[in-house]
């Protein structure tokens, strides 16, 4: 984590913040299981199970709601053909600061396109997350 969670400092000490006094070890822990949820998540997308990934992505967003987590919705959402949820929520990670793309989610990006059969899926996830090509 970058910040505290409690009173914001950035890069807190660990484990303790030394400006607030909150155990952070737990928040890391919750936030590793989001990150555990995120890349089954990740997987699932990845062999065509849509609403598998989606429940999966919830529960990482319900843990932990970042950018990396929220993405993934997008995705989903566009690959359901729900534009408005898609821009909702591409605006929420926006606000959070954005979203750095990963090597790996071309690939997702490229999974979902195929099992969906959608072409110009690809491209506008593609857009949407920044890849140039
Ligand atoms: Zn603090």
């Amino acid at each position: 984590m970058d910040r505290c969670p409690t009173c914001g400092k950035k890069n807190p000490t660990f484990p303790i913040c030394s400006r607030c006094n909150t155990d952070l070890r737990q928040i890391l822990e919750v936030e590793k299981a989001a990150a555990h949820f995120r890349s089954r998540a990740l997987a699932a997308l990845k062999q065509g199970k849509r609403s598998e990934a989606e429940t999966l992505a919830d529960q990482a967003c319900f843990l932990h709601r970042s950018p990396s987590g929220i993405v993934i919705l997008a995705i989903i959402a566009l690959a359901n053909r729900d534009f408005a949820t898609a821009e909702a929520l591409w605006r929420e990670i926006e606000k959070m600061g954005g979203y750095t793309p990963k090597p790996e989610d071309y690939i997702v990006v490229e999974k979902i396109g195929e099992n969906a059969g959608l072409d110009e899926l690809e491209e506008q996830v593609s857009h949407l997350i920044g890849h140039s090509n």
